[in-house]
């Protein structure tokens, strides 16, 4: 049967200042008049993407960036009502936002939330001063417990916070800080990713200069993660994405799922029907002419979408399911892959549980090198 729900991303370029790592596309302190111009683009565009969706369910709605919380709390409303107007939303549907801690109140979450918006995805990113500062964030811990303190008073129920290791000056125990610190203030999900130091950054031009933790410490980093998150009643449900049972991210999950998602705003990518398309660069183009902005990348061949589902697949604690990848393929996925995942399951690299199969905690730390084998030509 044909998966008719669909979830949208909106991808939102503005931010307070640019983090010394960032290579999203996002631009520092743009003026209200051109952030309203951006969004009432994006509404164009959505209304345009209406008529393709009309079968659809979206059952998910992410607002990206950037820094969705940049916006005034007027341009935010009005998005979400022309998602609301424009698209058939699921009763239940998980509604996202990023935000930076240094851009919420109470005022203007509860005008998200009243707008439909119903998860939170904060940027801690560290509980300590110095590596915030180095890092070039905007925010300080307190405005993260203050951006909490203000959650709980709107009534969000279901938010996650963003953690980094692997960032310069942090050590264990200041990484063992930050996630005491964000696991005390009980979110119901936590993502945990390790720097990456990408070209054309402030740190990318800084990087034989930077005091980045060796190996050996950021190895002990990812230990304490696991220990800690799995000791706090978080489970591992991707390599890097932790939570409490039932908040796990749907949105992320539509992705690594291989289900259809629509994107908008500059830079934003979408996979639907077997399409995958993307929006140009060029914040004024965009403004200009939104439905210009547009190029289409690929068809997706039966081959591709194995490669990937396999690829997106195996980095769920869940695991694939051969029925379910039957039911698309025609196979099951140990049918075709048992002979090459052999070793590692007899390794404890790889489990089977029933019909899934799923790397293991170890597997996972080697995944790139698995996913390579297994996938061989
Ligand atoms: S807040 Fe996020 S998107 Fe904005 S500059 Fe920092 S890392 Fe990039």
């Amino acid at each position: 049967m044909k998966d008719t729900s669909l979830g949208l991303y909106l991808h939102i370029p503005f931010c307070l200042q640019k983090c010394n790592y960032c290579d999203f596309c996002s631009f520092p302190a743009q003026g209200e008049e051109t952030k309203h111009a951006y969004v009432q683009a994006l509404c164009r565009e959505l209304e345009e993407s209406a008529i393709k969706a009309a079968d659809y369910t979206v059952d998910t709605v992410f607002f990206g960036g950037g820094t969705p919380t940049c916006l005034s709390t007027a341009d935010l409303v009005a998005l979400c009502d022309h998602i609301r107007r424009h698209y058939r939303l699921a009763c239940d549907v998980e509604w996202t936002s990023e935000a930076n801690p240094a851009t919420v109140d109470e005022g203007k979450l509860r005008a998200m939330r009243e707008a439909g918006i119903n998860r939170i995805s904060l940027g801690m990113q560290s509980a300590n001063e110095n590596e915030l500062a180095l890092l070039g964030r905007v925010h300080r811990p307190p405005d993260v417990y203050a951006s909490v303190e203000a959650l709980h008073k709107v009534g969000f129920q279901n938010w996650s916070l963003d953690l980094m290791f692997g960032i310069p000056a942090q050590t264990a125990e200041s990484f063992a800080h930050s996630l005491d610190e964000a696991i005390a203030l009980a979110p119901t999900h936590i993502s945990a990713y390790s720097l990456q130091i990408e070209e054309g950054t402030p740190f990318y031009r800084e990087r034989d200069a930077l005091p980045l933790p060796d190996e050996d410490t950021e190895a002990a980093m990812a230990a304490l993660l696991y220990q800690k998150m799995a000791k706090a009643g978080y489970h591992r449900y991707e390599i890097s994405n932790f939570a409490r049972p039932g908040f796990e991210s749907r949105h992320n999950l539509r992705y690594w799922r291989m289900r259809d998602y629509l994107g908008f705003g500059i830079t934003a990518h979408s996979c639907f029907a077997h399409e995958r398309f993307y929006n140009r660069e060029g914040l004024a183009d965009y403004i200009r002419d939104p439905l210009g902005a547009r190029e289409r990348e690929e068809t997706l061949t039966p081959a591709t979408r194995e490669y990937e589902t396999v690829m997106l697949g195996l980095r769920l604690s869940a695991g694939i399911d051969d029925d379910t990848f039957a039911t698309t393929f025609g196979y099951g996925f140990f049918e075709k892959y048992g002979a090459r995942l052999a070793p590692f399951l007899a390794a404890g690299l790889a489990r089977r549980e029933g019909k899934k199969t799923c790397l293991t905690a170890d597997g996972m730390a080697l995944s790139n090198a698995i996913l390579a084998e297994i996938l061989e030509d």
